[in-house]
């Protein structure tokens, strides 16, 4: 149900990383490359700030 892949690799993101990062639409991988890893304690207000840049990107590209 809640299997997605990465939308930059096409990766399996890992059930641990949903657990944690629902919104994420990368691995982990591609989230350390762009260090928004550290911001995994912020997912519990909702919108973690790997979700807002991943909002920029959209908007921008
Ligand atoms: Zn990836």
């Amino acid at each position: 149900m809640l299997e997605r892949k990465c939308e930059f690799c096409g990766a399996s993101i890992p059930k641990e990383r949903l657990d944690i990062l629902p919104q994420t639409k990368r691995c982990v991988t591609c989230a350390e490359k762009n260090g928004s890893d550290m911001v995994v304690k912020k997912s519990d207000i909702g919108m973690d700030s790997d979700t807002y840049k991943d909002l920029l990107g959209a908007t921008r590209s």
